[in-house]
Order: C-alpha cells, then sequence, then structure tokens
C-alpha cells in the first residue's frame, strides 16, 4: 500500500489509526456499548467547552455534516417573531445567510471585508439601531481565510443588548480554548471530522438549556429538529434516527487522545507549532500570506498565488498529491489564494515534509518566486 495521504485541509482530517481502528466492530444502535459513547460523548464535549449539564448546558449530537448542524440550530432557534442579525465575513457566514433565506426567516446581514474581523463595536452600533433582533449569528475561525473574529468581544456585545447568540466554531473548537460561559455564547456549533479528529458523520450543537427549551415546536424541518433531537437523546440516549454508529465509536476514541495528549490547551500548542513551521517554511519559499498576521489564526492559512504567470495550482496540487500531501483550494472572493490546514494528526515533522515536497515541486516546474 502507498504511504498515507496527509490532509492539510480544514476537513476531513488525517485521524489516528486508532481512531480509524474503533470503527472495526458492528455496533447495534441500541446496544449499551453504542448508548454509553453516546452519553460520554455529550458530557464530554460539555466539558470541553468548561460547562456542564448541572450549570444549565446541553450537548445535542446531529447526523450528517457540520452544516446539518448549524442549519438545525438556526432553523429552530429562530420564531416566527424573531429575527436573525449574521455578522459575515467570508463564506461560512454567508452560508448562514442562505439557510435563513431558505427557510424564510426573518434575518438582516452585516457584512464585513473578507480580510477583516468581525467589528464588536460595529456590531454594537448595529443592535443599538436595531432593537427587533433577537438572535446574533458569527463564525468564529473563518475557514474561507483562516481569522478568528472576537467572539469573546462580540459575545459580551450581544449581552449588553440581550441577544442569544449562535457561534459557528466548526474549524476550531477542539483546537483553540474556549469557555462558553465566558464568551457568553448560547449555541456553539461544530463536527466530528474537525479539530477533535474524528471522521465525518456528525455535527453537535452545546446549547444553553433555557434558549433550547424556547425552540420547542419552532423548527421548520422534521430530521432537523434541534428541540426534538435533545428531548429523543434525554428520554432513551437514543437518536430519532439511524445514527452515525461507526463515527460516534471513532469520536469516543478521539476524544480520549485528545485527553491523552493534554487538552485542547496542548492541542492548541501543536497546532500553533505546525503554523510556524508552516510559515517560516513557506515566507522562506517566497510565498505569501493573505491575512494580515494580528488577525490570522492558527488552524488555516492562505496564501496568495506567486506572481510567476507560469504557477498553476492544479500542477501544484496535483503534483503534491502524488507525494501524499493533499492541499486545499482558496475560496476568496477578491485573490487567487489557495490553503494549507495546520489541523488534524500532523505534526511539526509533517509539516516540513510538505514544504519540502513544495521546494521539489517548484524546481521541477521550474518557478522561481521572488523572496519579498
Ligand atoms: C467545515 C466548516 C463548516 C461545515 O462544513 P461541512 O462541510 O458541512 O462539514 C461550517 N463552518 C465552518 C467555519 C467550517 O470550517
Amino acid at each position: 500500500m502507498k504511504r498515507a495521504q496527509l490532509l492539510f485541509t480544514p476537513g476531513p482530517l488525517t485521524t489516528s489509526k486508532s481512531v480509524k481502528e474503533a470503527m472495526m466492530q458492528d455496533m447495534g444502535s441500541r446496544d449499551y456499548a453504542f448508548i454509553n459513547a453516546v452519553k460520554d460523548i455529550r458530557n464530554g464535549l460539555l466539558e470541553l467547552a468548561h460547562v456542564s449539564k448541572q450549570e444549565g448546558y446541553e450537548c445535542v449530537i446531529m447526523q450528517g455534516s457540520g452544516t446539518f448542524g448549524i442549519e438545525s440550530v438556526v432553523s429552530s432557534v429562530v420564531g416566527k417573531q424573531d429575527v436573525l442579525l449574521i455578522l459575515a465575513n467570508g463564506a461560512y457566514g454567508e452560508r448562514i445567510a442562505k439557510m435563513a433565506s431558505i427557510h424564510k426567516l426573518n434575518h438582516q446581514v452585516v457584512r464585513f471585508a473578507e480580510d477583516e474581523i468581525v467589528s464588536p463595536e460595529a456590531t454594537a452600533a448595529y443592535l443599538q439601531a436595531h432593537p427587533e433582533i433577537t438572535q446574533v449569528a458569527c463564525i468564529h475561525s473563518e475557514t474561507t481565510t483562516g481569522l478568528f473574529n472576537p467572539i469573546l468581544e462580540i459575545g459580551a456585545v450581544c449581552k449588553k443588548y440581550n441577544k442569544v447568540f449562535i457561534v459557528d466554531a466548526m474549524s476550531s473548537f477542539g483546537g483553540v480554548e474556549m469557555d462558553m460561559k465566558e464568551m457568553q455564547i448560547d449555541f456553539l456549533v461544530s463536527s466530528s471530522n474537525k479539530c477533535i479528529e474524528g471522521v465525518p458523520g456528525f455535527a453537535f450543537a452545546l446549547c444553553k438549556k433555557t434558549a433550547l427549551e424556547k425552540a420547542k415546536g419552532q423548527a421548520r424541518s422534521l430530521s432537523l429538529d434541534l428541540y426534538e433531537q435533545w428531548a429523543g437523546l434525554e428520554a432513551s440516549g437514543q437518536f430519532r434516527f439511524t445514527p452515525p454508529t461507526l463515527s460516534i465509536m471513532a469520536f469516543r476514541q478521539a476524544l480520549r487522545e485528545l485527553e491523552e495528549e493534554g487538552g485542547v490547551k496542548a492541542r492548541e500548542e501543536r497546532y500553533k507549532a505546525n503554523k510556524q513551521v508552516l510559515d517560516a517554511g513557506m515566507n522562506g519559499i517566497g510565498f505569501r500570506q493573505y491575512l494580515r498576521p494580528e488577525i490570522q489564526g492558527h488552524i488555516i492559512t492562505s496564501f496568495l498565488y506567486p506572481d510567476d504567470t507560469n504557477f498553476n495550482f492544479d500542477t501544484f496540487y496535483k503534483k503534491l498529491n502524488e507525494r501524499g500531501f493533499v492541499i486545499y483550494p482558496g475560496k476568496l472572493g477578491k485573490a487567487d489564494a489557495f490553503r494549507i490546514g495546520n489541523i488534524g494528526q500532523i505534526f511539526p515533522e509533517d509539516v516540513q515534509a510538505l514544504i519540502d515536497a513544495v521546494k521539489e515541486v517548484l524546481e521541477e516546474e521550474n518557478l522561481v518566486i521572488a523572496v519579498a
């Protein structure tokens, strides 16, 4: 067998062998082992966010990819008379706006430039002028570019104006320390195949219970009904519809491995170490980052295409792929860029191996990148 591919992407990510091995046994959805795993995961996820059931927080697992989790929250939490404000500075903010349109939710969108963070001051001014707003949605790590929005400050603004705060922490949760109480988040959504390093299969929403209870009877869809999904899990420990059994078993193993690594803090350090090797290596070759460093997160980095007109991303991608390295295309509105992720079971030496492969490919293609 060819050496396994390493994924330098925003997900699905490279996973450990033991996480994959946790999926080797068929598992019935009513099996005790499975129901216990679901229970462990729901409690474990709350713990990672520094909250608990006793403090009034609940974890709801939703089948599907991350988007299903966001859509479940947005389409269940925003009531008929409510107005959702979406703070958007990238493709994932726009995705929430699209959901709001499809579900015909009352909503407003405040847009910021793709290479700028969501401004807490502008958010406060908007909320001051728009008392009709009831919920605010924002992305934490905007995977489009790799920037981190200032969730702590935006959370404080939301609470000052008494709004429910919904955060898409898909690509950050597990790889960035997050305290839901401190950040004043009411709904935090992430998925199985990002920084907790499980395999795809489900999303999860960490919810302030009082806010979750208000979603009863409000859903626009049967399968994405957040409240009913929670009520089902609470009543029997089971899912309403076929659960992603093996993905759940892999995820429980992934949570154990996160703990063994030293928790979110240690994982954050490893991802930051990956990013350091990546930045030093890419800058050494002559590549330039799209974002200014102050707003750049340590999850994924956007690199601008080099000035050399002979650079062809498809060739570059394919030649890296043949060497076992999977990078990611860009998604920017106003610049040509590609992305490299620092997350998953990859370590600084893997990033160095990627840098060496990048050099090799550029030499093979006779590309010269001027060091700025
Ligand atoms: C990955 C990601 C999602 C969800 O994407 P899926 O493809 O549905 O898993 C949502 N928001 C952000 C910021 C992401 O990085």
